[in-house]
């Protein structure tokens, strides 16, 4: 009999961790961080809920932190199986796992400092650079788009374009077991349609027994990806037409170069002056940028058509600046700049330096284009804060604020029933990544509606696949 269990994502949206089991193979899909808050960065350290040295192989989906973030502790912990991904994903993953794992080591430094005054016993990091870089030496499988491979004995793995981020991938795993072969397809995270860069999401290619799916956004829609396009070009004309700076908090990953590449539309169309000056003031912005560029197969066919042309996130006016010391001298730049700095929720890095110098200049602008959680920086100054604390001193806000929410990652509701109507029709559809009250309840409502069988597995709950 075939088995399925979820240590992690479970009624909840961090952590990622699946794992198949069949007579003859173990395999694991994903092995993300939890987090969010303190109690689930402390569920990190907790034992898996299997045996990772009786793991044969781990399919990875992507390379955002809730789904490979703790590959490194997977090994630690004694993992020696393969580690299957396509390339950019492995390329992404690195990066991702090296500044997870150098925020790892500062946090241990930061907390041994405090347990020393206490006279209390230092805490070791989750893992180590040196444990990150260990874990990299296990991927050793690269996975091309609709080609299936054997990652374990009776196991075969086919990756599809999941369309989420730079070689993210759903994965159609068909499975031998004494009891008959069976197919379960793995959504990972599901890209939203009408990416600037990435195609949408592909169907499996053929239909599964069971899916396992995401359901982040399952209980709303988000707005076309070309009204935000339209937005952030017209917010930058208007800044510049005043002379002030515009700040863009955001994310190294996908969503900085969503944003080059929305600049670079505007300056195709001649929306934007053609020598606007931007900053890429982030080394992993820059870093992941330097990775898309060396992909133009995994984005769409046109992005592709223009990589070939010219570089679409080589604007004319576009300067990297990996150094500090060029960092600090952007904020001598009184107007006419875009720059674009993580933290995207602005609780930390180099974006509130820009904060700083630009909150209380009336003809600037701050960008918001992600997602802000409570409680964070970002959140306050979108919910209207006349004044604000940074590094010790109280700015009044007098920058232009502005959201633009449509830059999602993630599929919503209709884009997910869409999806979900692509794999036939499923004996089981397992719901996991998302707010068990919110999108995975709201979901679970319109597969009943459906009449399609499904189920919210617990963390742990060992399911049979008949
Ligand atoms: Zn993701």
């Amino acid at each position: 009999m075939i088995h399925l269990s979820c240590h992690g994502a479970a009624r909840q949206v961090t952590g990622s961790c699946h794992l198949i089991e069949t007579g003859r193979a173990r395999v694991l899909v994903d092995c993300g961080l939890f987090q969010g808050s303190r109690e689930l960065a402390e569920d990190n350290a907790e034992a898996f809920g299997f045996d990772p040295s009786r793991i044969d192989a781990l399919v990875l989906t992507h390379a955002h932190l809730d789904h490979c973030g703790r590959i490194p502790l997977l090994v630690k912990r004694c993992f020696r199986g393969r580690i299957f991904s396509t390339a950019p994903t492995r390329e992404l993953a690195r990066l991702v796992l090296i500044d997870a794992a150098g925020l790892q080591e500062e946090e241990a430094r930061r907390a041994a400092r405090h347990a020393a005054r206490r006279k209390e016993r230092a805490p070791w990091p989750l893992y180590t650079l040196a444990e990150a870089f260990h874990s990299l030496d296990f991927f050793d499988g690269t996975a091309s788009y609709g080609e299936g491979i054997e990652v374990a004995d009776g196991v075969r793995a086919t990756f599809m374009n999941a369309g989420h981020i730079l070689g993210s991938a759903s994965v159609l795993l068909e499975l031998e077991d004494q009891g008959g072969a069976r197919t379960i397809y793995v959504s990972g995270d599901i890209g939203s349609c009408g990416r600037p860069l990435l195609d949408d999401p592909q169907a499996p290619p053929v239909p599964p027994d069971y899916v396992v799916m995401e359901t982040t956004y399952g209980d709303r829609d988000h707005r076309a990806w070309s009204a935000s396009i339209d937005e952030l070009i017209e917010a930058v004309a208007a800044t510049q037409a005043r002379g002030g700076n515009v700040i863009i908090p955001t994310f190294a990953l996908e969503r900085a170069q969503d944003v080059l590449y929305a600049l670079s539309v505007g300056l195709a169309q001649g929306r934007l002056p053609k020598h606007l000056a931007v900053f890429l003031d982030s080394p992993m912005a820059i870093s992941a940028t330097e990775i898309f560029a060396r992909y133009p197969q995994a984005m769409r066919t046109d992005v592709h058509a223009r990589l070939r042309a010219h570089d679409p996130f080589a604007l004319p006016g576009l300067r990297m600046t990996r150094e500090t010391a060029d960092s600090m001298a952007i904020n001598a730049i009184r107007g006419g700049a875009v720059i674009l700095a993580g933290s995207g929720m602005a609780t930390g890095g180099r974006v509130r330096h820009h904060l700083r110098h630009n909150l209380g200049v009336a003809h600037a602008s701050i960008l918001f284009v992600g997602y802000a959680a409570n409680g964070t920086l970002a959140r306050r100054i979108i919910d209207g804060a006349r004044q604000v604390r940074l590094f010790d001193e109280d700015i009044t806000v007098r920058a232009q604020i502005h959201t633009i929410n449509g830059f999602s990652a993630h599929a919503g509701q209709t884009e997910l029933l869409d999806w979900l109507s692509r794999c036939g029709t499923p004996r089981g559809v397992f719901l996991v990544h998302g707010d068990e009250d919110r999108g995975m309840r709201a979901f679970g409502e319109q597969l009943q509606r459906r009449r399609q069988p499904w189920h919210m597995p617990s963390a742990g709950e060992t399911i049979a696949l008949p």
